[in-house]
């Protein structure tokens, strides 16, 4: 897996974000998260348009009569070339989810420095591959792995881990999320912070998610396995706190933005070590106080929420 080149060009993040607006709130976002998040518009005509892009190049790739992997890499050459995009994009938009996961890290308040450092340790490690080079690079195992996690045509929006050479896979569908003009970024920084939280999870990082694995069973009952993908989560969302306080971002900004990062979570249900994705926005989201802030709820009592220290309330 070595021999990945790195780039350093700076990437263009289109960000549909408007300005910071006083108001009530999003109602429907302080009552129901999942509900707010998977019924959003904006955020599932986007990916219906990612969906109907991806059918076209999946087209173009089958008139081709040619070995999977080829079929990946033609998959890949296309996306980039129809959307304007280049590989150093795609590495400098990583690098930057790379950064700010780094920096949330930083700003953990529970997290010892010796985690810390451990931590961005194993973080400057990981490296960011597509598929097409994951599987060239790789053997009929890692090929099966593209097909497992991105479907056989490689049009899957996703992206997956393999620890064994610290990479962090995305399949071919998911560059095209990048594209300028579906404005649908969100959920390639969503998914590629998840994956980079999977790297120093509670899986590798026991003793510092002691308390936050206490509180989220004592709170949800939830079964053991689950715990890597919510710990994960909850880094994550971290990252996306820290963003979305940065930005210049209306309320109702601040929920369409969560929409078009998580939409991706609603329909699946609790399954092998996955928790159903409605739980995953209600409690990483629709529970966390500073997302409720963000998004202007007005809540008289504060809400429980786990995180690396144990509880946020009494
Ligand atoms: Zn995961």
């Amino acid at each position: 897996m070595g021999g990945f080149r790195r780039f350093g060009v700076v990437a263009t993040v289109i960000l549909a974000w408007g300005p910071r607006a006083e108001g009530a709130g999003d109602s429907s976002f302080c009552q129901s998260a999942a509900h707010a998040v998977c019924s959003e518009t904006n955020a599932r005509q986007a990916v219906e348009s990612v969906t109907a892009f991806n059918r076209e190049i999946v087209f173009e790739t089958r008139r081709t009569d040619t070995s999977l992997e080829k079929r990946i890499w033609i998959f890949e050459g296309l996306a980039y070339r129809r959307l304007g995009l280049s590989r150093n994009q795609l590495e400098s938009f990583f690098e930057r989810q790379r950064a700010d996961f780094l920096e949330a890290l930083e700003r953990n308040p529970a997290l010892t420095r010796s985690d810390a450092a451990a931590m961005r340790k194993t973080l400057s490690r990981v490296k960011f591959v597509t598929a097409g080079e994951y599987s060239a690079a790789g053997g009929s195992a890692e090929q099966g792995e593209v097909i497992r996690h991105c479907r056989s045509d490689g049009s899957a929006l996703n992206a997956f881990v393999d620890p064994e050479f610290h990479a962090i896979v995305v399949c071919p569908g998911s560059i095209s999320l990048l594209g300028s003009a579906f404005g649908v970024s969100a959920r390639f920084e969503r998914m590629v912070l998840h994956e980079l939280g999977h790297f120093v999870n509670t899986d590798f990082f026991p003793s510092a998610f002691r308390s936050f694995e206490a509180c989220v069973r004592e709170q949800d009952d939830l079964d053991p396995t689950m715990l890597s993908e919510v710990s994960a989560d909850y880094l994550s969302v971290e990252v996306l706190v820290l963003r979305l306080s940065r930005a210049d971002i209306s309320e109702s900004g601040v929920t369409s933005e969560l929409a078009l990062g998580f939409s991706g979570l609603c329909n699946t249900l609790w399954g092998d070590s996955h928790p159903s994705g409605a739980y995953r926005i209600s409690r990483t989201l629709g529970e966390h106080p500073a997302i409720r802030e963000l998004a202007g709820c007005a809540d008289e009592e504060p809400r429980l929420s786990c995180t690396l220290g144990g509880s946020t309330s009494p």
